[in-house]
């Protein structure tokens, strides 16, 4: 984990990115969350919550603060959570991330789902630890998602994500099942040197590009997995 290198809030202890007033969006009374959480909603600032507690209330806060979609959903445009904390069980369900979204070093202290997410950037999850269950089922990955060394303490549950780019697991933990069923990887699947402490199953599983499974998976299940190996248009 690298020094944070935002502002810091002033709170003792805390190395949430300053909101406002030299305080983050936790410690922040509450006229002035009120109004920073007014400011995303009108685009005018960004989710930049590094190093920040975030309670399921206060994401909630947030995700009802910012724009909708067409099609109805949160957008969360540029999120940055490096280092963030998500205390409490966490849904970014039917979240649409706009640009590069970032959960580097993020700690999810219980339950989180990503559930029918949608990531229209890259994704950076490398070293997230997920000390509960996590799911990402139904998930759309449009960039790259990118999972170097997070750790999975729960079970993972990938079920029918797609990704069109690239999926990146080198050096994951996955301490339980990680169950990847229904997956469609456009792109190259990397899972090199991961550790799966029950079972890997990829049940109906689609891959197009090239796989790498390498490290100690205790329970390898493939059933109706696909390995197809499209030729791609020049
Ligand atoms: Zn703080």
């Amino acid at each position: 984990m690298h020094e944070p290198n935002w502002p810091k809030c002033q709170h003792a202890g805390c190395i949430g990115r300053v909101a406002n007033d030299r305080k983050c969006l936790a410690h922040l009374p509450e006229d002035a969350r009120k109004a920073f959480l007014a400011a995303l909603g009108n685009g005018s600032t960004r989710a930049l919550l590094q190093g920040t507690t975030l309670s399921p209330e206060l994401l909630a806060s947030i995700l009802a603060s910012v724009p909708r979609t067409d099609d109805d959903r949160p957008d969360l445009r540029y999120a940055d959570f490096d280092q963030a904390t998500f205390t409490g069980d966490t849904s970014f369900s039917r979240v649409h991330f706009t640009g590069d979204t970032v959960f580097q070093d993020a700690t999810f202290q219980s339950k989180v789902t990503f559930q029918e997410a949608q990531f229209d950037s890259d994704a950076f999850f490398n070293a997230a630890v997920f000390e509960k269950q996590a799911s990402f089922t139904g998930a759309r990955f449009s960039g790259v998602a990118w999972m170097h060394y997070a750790r999975f303490l729960g079970e993972a549950t990938f079920h029918d994500v797609h990704c069109a780019d690239d999926a990146n697991f080198p050096g994951a933990g996955l301490a339980k099942n990680a169950n990847f069923g229904g997956v469609d990887f456009s792109g190259e699947a990397w899972l090199g040197e991961v550790v799966v402490g029950g079972m890997l199953a990829l049940f109906q599983a689609s891959f197009a590009r090239p796989v790498l499974i390498q490290g100690i998976v205790r329970q390898l299940a493939c059933y109706r997995t696909e390995f197809r190996l499209k030729r791609l248009a020049q």
